[in-house]
């Protein structure tokens, strides 16, 4: 997702699924987005009713989708009327990442260290054995919750700490922006002077290199100044491959703490957790084979009780296997996760920094042209999609599309790089799912 634009209309699919349209188009028709950013979505509306109506009946969905899109909470301030946003408050930008707390994280094996170095950081930050605490893993093993969880409990100990929060590609969008708008020294200031910088997905940031410099500098005055930063990544340092050797280095000299999937005690307790918080009791027996089908992602266990609940909603409280099987495989199909033909094209736009409508449209411009071939190469091998129906995705007849994806193939043996473009946009489909 690259816009606001994208991320409210992926906002309003997900209403769309839970309002009738008759409600959508009475609330929604003239409200806009005006900006995300620090944790909070501002939208604007046309008069001072409609935003009561918005605050009252309609912002925990809003906020429910925003979590369910970036799996974590932001705050929603309503304009109405004329009134003006200022991009650029004094205010604290903590977001409010209320619902990733250390409380709800159920400690096992498998990140136990990386919990207990959370801790340490906020017990101690800035200290030099815990700065940067980086903390890697795989996708739904809960990094970002970890990190939400510093955040909160800093912010809590200390309401006067200046805490940043920032996704890496969020970092990488708002530089380039900030250099367009020519606000390149606000931006600067922004980050380097917090004494809580906390950085999601650092991933996005490797392999481009005025990102990297920036963020090089940012890291450095932070550090300099003894304040703490943590980050979160899918994978250590020494595997992003196009990682500016700075920076790994960087990286390596605090503490690096992985997660790993959960063992099955865990997974039985997260389950037990998330049913206990949406109110259902699930009999051992369906605890464990929950527990059993689902073996490597916590988000993934998360969306089958989810989807738990709304079978309970229909038959009321008994939850049997079949209802359990039915829910697996909406939410994973043959145990892989399969993306979406758009979640693909959305990732490998943002990746090369292009607009969807350029990858679809008829620009030869190089850079577009390599992100149009990528896009057919990985929906032909992320999802079982015939050669035709991608090319009336991308706009092309089958041939194009082949021709695409032989060439493609063909990069990725001879060059390094190809090989290595193609495993970080796959690997971050996968940490969006
Ligand atoms: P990651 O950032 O590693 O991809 P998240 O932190 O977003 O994963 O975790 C995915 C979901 O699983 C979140 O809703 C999170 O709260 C939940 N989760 C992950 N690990 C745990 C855990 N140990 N205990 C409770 N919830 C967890
Ligand atoms: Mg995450």
């Amino acid at each position: 997702m690259n816009s606001l634009q994208d991320i409210w209309s992926g906002i309003m699919e997900i209403l769309a699924g839970k309002l009738t349209p008759v409600t959508i188009k009475t609330w929604f028709e003239d409200c806009t987005p005006v900006d995300l950013k620090d944790g909070t979505l501002v939208l604007h509306t046309t008069t001072d009713f409609k935003r009561g109506i918005l605050q009252s009946r309609f912002e925990t969905e809003i906020k429910d989708a925003l979590r369910e899109l970036f799996s974590c909470d932001f705050e929603l301030l309503i304009l109405a009327g004329d009134e003006e946003y200022d991009p650029y408050p004094d205010s604290n930008p903590l977001p409010e990442m209320d619902g990733y707390t250390f409380d709800n994280f159920i400690v096992g094996k498998s990140n136990e260290y990386a919990y207990a170095a959370a801790q340490g950081v906020v017990k101690n930050p800035g200290s030099k054995v815990y700065n940067p605490l980086f903390i890697y893993g795989n996708s739904g093993l809960g990094k970002t919750h970890l990190l939400c969880a510093i955040g909160t409990s800093i912010h809590e100990a200390r309401p006067e700490a200046r805490i940043a929060f920032v996704k890496g590609d969020d970092f990488t969008n708002e530089m380039v922006q900030s250099i367009k708008e020519g606000t390149a020294d606000e931006f600067r200031k922004k980050y380097r002077g917090v004494d809580l910088f906390l950085v999601d997905d650092i991933q996005f940031i490797a392999g481009k290199e005025s990102t990297q410099e920036e963020f090089f500098h940012t890291f450095n005055s932070i550090y300099e100044a003894g304040h703490q930063i943590v980050i979160t990544s899918d994978r250590p340092p020494i595997d992003m491959l196009r990682l500016d050797d700075r920076l790994r280095t960087r990286f390596e000299g605090g503490l690096m703490a992985d997660v790993q999937p959960p063992d099955v005690e865990t997974r039985m307790a997260i389950i037990r957790n998330k049913a206990g918080h949406l109110g259902m009791q699930l009999s051992d027996e369906i605890v464990s084979y929950i527990a059993e089908k689902i073996t490597s992602n916590v988000r993934q266990i998360e969306g089958v009780i989810n989807r738990l609940t709304a079978f309970r909603d229909l038959t009321g409280n008994e939850i049997t296997r079949e209802m359990v099987d039915e829910a697996i495989r909406v939410v994973i199909r043959d145990g892989v996760y399969v993306p979406t033909p758009d979640k693909i094209l959305d990732e490998t736009a943002r990746y090369y920094q292009v607009s969807t409508e350029d990858i679809k449209g008829q620009s030869r411009q190089s850079n577009i042209k390599t992100a149009r071939h990528v896009t057919a190469y990985l929906i032909r091998n992320l999802t079982s999609l015939p050669l035709q129906a991608i090319g009336d995705f991308i706009n092309r007849d089958h041939a194009t599309v082949l021709a695409a994806i032989r060439r493609i193939e063909d990069q990725i043996r001879k060059d390094k790089d190809m090989a290595a473009t193609i495993r970080d946009i796959t690997s971050n489909i996968n940490s969006r799912q």
